[in-house]
């Protein structure tokens, strides 16, 4: 089983000719809303790979909360542990797409900002009989940490995808079994600009120095980087798709990558999955929506 501590986020999307200046109105093209927030996408990607999969989040007590729990009953995610705060607003991504594909996003985390420690100890049970803990840096830090603290407790490995970037206790990063930082979390992380395999293997010691065990860059098409210690480092590499939108890329790497380890496989097994995971989803429009499910992946690394 994979326990999603995380954000939930419904996207709403407008095509524009261009993106509005300040003060500027824009009469957009279509118009289209999904599920999104990096959770609640790596938790999609998970389950769709054939995951057993619990998703701890908060949501509001509004329309996009409903058809958010919708989304995950259809995608069969444990929705036992997801909060409903009458108060607050579900969290949404306001997002603004050009006709070349520049994009500028509003994102508001609204409940799922303010998941506190006693929400997450809630899934105590859940995260003891878990096979993996899978987190971002989405959602209050306070979440993280009880979620790292939790599984420490019952000694389930942590997948900690520092995406998108916000200071944390380092502390924790002692009891992350795996961090899956992209380039530009890499060098937030590290001061280390990655660039290639060369500059993503010297950042890749300076967060294994951290107290890391396992170290995996996501680069973008190339793949992904493997590092576990020792001079040298390995470049999983990605698979060759023609890439339509590349948002949710590193959601559906976690998701398959969570997916895969929790099934037992090695962990060089498990990035070659969440790579081709990832390419699935980049052909396709939208986050959540985008994941492709067990049978396409199966069918994908077969030929
Ligand atoms: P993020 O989406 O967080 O910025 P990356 O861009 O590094 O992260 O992408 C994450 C993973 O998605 C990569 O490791 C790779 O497996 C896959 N990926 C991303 N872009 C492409 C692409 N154009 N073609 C094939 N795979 C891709």
């Amino acid at each position: 089983k994979v326990v999603v501590v995380g954000s939930y986020v419904v996207d709403l999307m407008s095509r524009t000719p261009h993106l509005p200046k300040p003060g500027e109105t824009v009469l957009g093209g279509p118009f289209k809303m999904g599920p999104g927030g990096k959770g609640g996408n790596q938790a999609t990607a998970a389950a769709r790979c054939g995951s057993e999969v619990t998703f701890v989040t908060k949501l509001g007590g509004d329309v996009f909360g409903r058809e958010a729990l919708a989304h995950f009953q259809a995608e069969n995610v444990n929705t036992e542990f997801i909060k409903v705060d009458p108060n607050q607003a579900t969290g949404a991504a306001l997002i603004a797409v050009d006709d070349n594909s520049e994009n500028s996003i509003v994102v508001s985390l609204g409940a799922c900002g303010t998941i506190t420690e006693a929400e997450v100890m809630e899934a105590e049970e859940e995260i003891k009989c878990g096979d993996i803990v899978l987190l971002q840096l989405e959602t209050s830090i306070e979440a993280v940490v009880t979620a790292v603290k939790l599984a420490k407790k019952y000694r389930v490995p942590v997948i900690l995808n520092p995406a998108p970037y916000q200071e944390f206790p380092k502390e924790i990063l002692r009891d992350v079994a795996f961090i899956t930082p992209n380039e530009t979390e890499a060098f937030e992380l590290s001061g280390i600009e990655v660039k290639d395999e060369h500059s993503a293997l010297a950042a890749a010691q300076k967060i294994h120095e951290m107290g890391v065990d396992t170290v995996i860059i996501t680069l973008g098409s190339k793949g992904a980087f493997l590092y576990t210690g020792g001079e040298k480092g390995d470049l999983v590499p990605g698979f060759k798709v023609e890439a339509i939108d590349t948002t949710g890329a590193g959601d559906a790497f976690n998701g398959g990558f969570a997916h895969a380890l929790s099934n037992g496989q090695s962990v060089r097994e498990a990035m070659t999955f969440a790579n081709a995971v990832a390419a699935l989803s980049v052909t396709k429009i939208g986050t959540a929506p985008a994941m492709p499910n067990k049978q396409e992946v199966k069918t994908f690394l077969l030929h």
